[in-house]
């Protein structure tokens, strides 16, 4: 696996493999990789011949209060990850490299998709979305991929991505991968190093709710949002060290919030704080019809 700090490094190269035919995959990523990670670079290999992995902790898509320089790094270990994975290319830019002289505030342009980045996690995180959005436009720019891959844990960013490709024709496949869980159940993510112990074992409770809704739901012939929310929020209670910060049943297409009871497949979007480690989940949930 080459490893490329630059811009103009990678562009050279990828070059190179577009002029041998070769169809490029990229899955972007904020580095200290799990298994959630690697199935995303497994998904690429097989829809590519060519897979980029890039590792760059935007910091422009993190508030000022927010954990950007406690973010989690362990960039000999995510190496060796990647090689084991078969990953052919990794695009490992500094912020210098990434936004220049404008490093501190970002880009001087940005991307935004306001219906999908002020609503549920955007209303909380109010510029967020556009720091994601244009940092994947840059990286979409700089490899321009045939294919990238994304997690369903990140569902709304997901449905962003996929919403802004279609609105500014960019050419590129998304593609979506499920969100991987540790035998317990929790989503894998590169925060949950910073729970406590105790926390660790607590959180298990969030997959536990999802689980229980999705059974209530296919039992039933609409899904009401009233009384999923209701049930979520009583097995999350089960756990009082956990805050919900935000519970949300929308249409798992548009991500509008369903307000009252449809057959339309829904998505449940939760954000729960253990101390100070804020974990997401997701489920997609369709009633029995
Ligand atoms: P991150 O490094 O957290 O920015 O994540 C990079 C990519 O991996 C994003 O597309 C995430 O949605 C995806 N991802 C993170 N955790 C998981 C997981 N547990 N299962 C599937 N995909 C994930």
């Amino acid at each position: 696996m080459h490893v490329f700090l630059t811009k103009a490094s990678i562009r050279h190269e990828l070059q190179w493999q577009r002029s041998q035919g070769a169809k490029i995959a990229l899955v972007p990523t904020m580095g200290y990789l799990h298994q959630g990670h690697l199935a995303l670079m497994r998904l690429a290999k097989a829809k590519a011949d060519h897979v980029v992995a890039s590792i760059f902790v935007n910091p422009t898509q993190f508030a000022p209060h927010e954990d950007l320089t406690s973010y989690p790094k362990d960039t000999e270990r995510d190496l060796a990850l990647l090689r084991g994975a078969g990953v052919h290319a990794l695009f490992m830019p500094d912020a210098m490299e990434m936004y220049g002289a404008q490093s501190g505030t970002g880009s001087g342009t940005i991307v935004d998709v306001p219906d999908l980045s002020r609503i549920l996690q955007g209303a909380v995180r109010p510029t967020h979305f556009r720091g994601v959005a244009t940092v994947v436009t840059k990286l979409f720019n700089i490899v321009r991929p045939d294919v990238a891959v994304f997690g369903e844990k990140d569902y709304q960013q997901l449905t962003l991505i996929r919403r802004m490709v279609h609105d500014l024709d960019m050419a590129i496949d998304i593609l979506g991968h499920p969100t991987v869980r540790e035998s317990d159940g929790l989503a894998m993510s590169s925060r949950n190093v910073r729970l406590t112990p105790h926390n660790r074992q607590r959180a298990r409770i969030i997959n536990q709710a999802l689980d229980q809704a999705e059974v209530y739901a296919k039992g039933q012939e609409f899904l009401d949002p009233f009384a999923i929310c209701a049930l979520l929020r009583q097995v999350l209670a089960l756990e009082p060290a956990g805050t919900i910060e935000s519970l949300d049943l929308c249409d798992a297409q548009t991500l509008a919030v369903l307000a009252e009871p449809t057959q339309l497949a829904g998505v449940i979007l939760v954000a729960v704080r253990f101390g100070d480690v804020l974990l997401i989940d997701q489920r997609v949930i369709n009633s029995g019809r």
